[in-house]
C-alpha cells in the first residue's frame, strides 16, 4: 500500500479499512504492508522511489496506490518529480504494460454525466490501454535544430508484434469474461504501425471464436464514444489513443472520484490506483471521495488475487452506499446527504 501525496493518505486510510474487513471476513489471508512513494518519499529520503519501497513492490502480489505529486515538488527537474520518478518508474521496472480503465456509470449517479441519462444509463466500458510502448516511449525522439535555424520536434510511434499480441491477449480474455465484444482502435488508414496492429489483432481473433471483434479508427471511436457510448464493451488500443479515449470515457461517467484503474504485468501482478490525481486543492480537508480507491481494491482482488467474490462484495457495498444517498461533495446532488471521506 503506497498512500503517496495530497489526498492519497486520506483515501488510502478508508480503502485499507475496507480491505481489512474483507480480508478477515472472507479469510483471504492477505498480508498488508506500507511504504512511502512520491513526494512523501522525496521529503523523507530524497528520492521518489526509495530502494526499500521498490523492493516491497517487487515482492508483492499487488500494489495499491493512492496518488502522487503536488505543487510542492513541481519545481524539481521533471525527471525527479513524484509522477515520473515514482509512479512511472514502478510501471517501467515491473513492466506493467496492461492498463485497465473501466468507465462505469452507476445508475444512482446518471445525472452527473455530461450526456443525456438515456445515453449513459447502465454504461459499462472497459478500456484496455497499452502502457509501456508506442509513441510515448519510441526512439528516436527530441527537438532538433534544422539547417535553416528552425527547430523541429519528433517522436517515433513504434509497436512490434509481441507488444501488440500481449496487450491484445489481455483484451480478448477480458472480453470473454465480460460481454464478449472487443473493439480494437487504431488509425490503420494512415499509420503503418497501426496497420500492423490491426493485422495482428485480426489474426488473433481466430483463437477467440467466442469474442466478436470489430475495428475502429480512433477519430470515429472518439465520436462514437460521445454519441453512443453503450455500443462498446471492451476497447483495446495503444498508449496515446488509450490515454485520450480513457479520459473521454471517464468524463461520460461524470465523476473522476469514482473510477478505479489497474496496470498489469504479463503474469497478472498489478498496480491498482484511482484514475484521479492527488487533488492538492482539496487535500487535508476530509472531503475527497474514497470510492475510486475502494473500487481499485475490488479490481485488485479480482485481477491479481483471484478473489472475484470478495471483489463483488466491495462493488455491491459501494452500490448500497450510493443507494442510501450518501455522497461526498464531488458527486453530491440535491436530496442526498453530504458525507466526509471517512463517513
Ligand atoms: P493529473 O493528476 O492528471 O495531472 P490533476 O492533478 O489536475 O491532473 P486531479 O488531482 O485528479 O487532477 O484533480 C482534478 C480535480 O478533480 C480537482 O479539482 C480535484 O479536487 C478533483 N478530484 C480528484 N480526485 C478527487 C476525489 N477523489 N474526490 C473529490 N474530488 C477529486
Ligand atoms: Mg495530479
Amino acid at each position: 500500500m503506497l498512500a503517496g501525496d495530497g489526498i492519497g493518505p486520506e483515501i488510502m486510510t478508508e480503502a485499507r479499512k475496507v480491505l481489512e474487513v474483507v480480508n478477515a471476513s472472507q479469510n483471504l489471508g492477505l498480508e498488508l504492508d506500507e511504504a512511502l512513494v512520491g513526494g512523501a518519499a522525496i521529503d523523507a529520503f530524497g528520492t521518489a522511489l526509495p530502494d526499500d519501497t521498490f523492493a516491497k513492490c517487487a515482492d508483492a502480489e499487488a500494489i495499491l496506490l493512492g496518488a502522487v505529486g503536488g505543487p510542492k515538488w513541481d519545481t524539481l527537474p521533471p525527471a525527479d518529480r513524484p509522477e515520473k520518478a515514482g509512479l512511472l518508474e514502478i510501471r517501467k521496472r515491473l513492466d506493467l504494460f496492461g492498463n485497465l480503465r473501466p468507465a462505469i456509470l452507476y445508475p444512482q449517479l446518471a445525472g452527473a454525466s455530461s450526456l443525456k441519462p438515456e445515453l449513459v444509463a447502465g454504461l459499462d466500458i472497459l478500456i484496455v490501454r497499452e502502457l509501456t510502448g508506442g509513441i510515448y516511449f519510441g526512439q528516436p525522439r527530441g527537438i532538433r535544430e534544422l539547417e535553416n535555424g528552425e527547430r523541429e520536434g519528433y517522436n517515433t510511434y513504434v509497436y512490434n508484434e509481441s507488444q501488440i499480441r500481449r496487450i491484445a491477449k489481455v483484451a480478448f480474455e477480458l472480453a470473454q469474461k465480460r460481454g464478449g465484444r472487443l473493439c480494437s482502435v487504431d488509425k490503420a488508414n494512415v499509420l503503418e504501425v497501426t496497420m500492423l496492429w490491426r493485422e495482428v489483432v485480426q489474426d488473433m481473433a481466430k483463437d477467440y471464436p467466442d469474442v466478436e471483434l470489430s475495428h475502429m479508427y480512433v477519430d470515429n471511436a472518439a465520436m462514437q464514444l460521445v454519441r453512443a457510448p453503450k455500443q462498446f464493451d471492451v476497447v483495446v488500443t495503444g498508449n496515446m489513443f488509450g490515454d485520450i479515449l480513457s479520459d473521454a470515457a471517464a468524463m461520460l461517467t461524470g465523476s473522476i472520484g469514482m473510477l478505479p484503474s489497474a496496470s498489469l504485468d504479463v503474469n497478472g501482478r498489478g498496480m491498482y490506483e484511482p484514475c484521479h490525481g492527488s487533488a492538492p486543492d482539496i487535500a487535508g480537508q476530509g472531503i475527497a471521495n474514497p470510492l475510486a480507491t475502494i473500487l481499485s481494491v475490488a479490481m485488485m482482488l479480482r485481477y491479481s488475487c483471484a478473489e472475484p467474490q470478495a471483489a463483488q462484495l466491495i462493488e455491491d457495498a459501494v452500490s448500497r452506499v450510493l443507494d442510501q444517498g450518501l455522497r461526498t461533495a464531488d458527486i453530491y446532488s440535491e436530496g442526498c446527504r453530504k458525507v466526509s471521506t471517512s463517513e
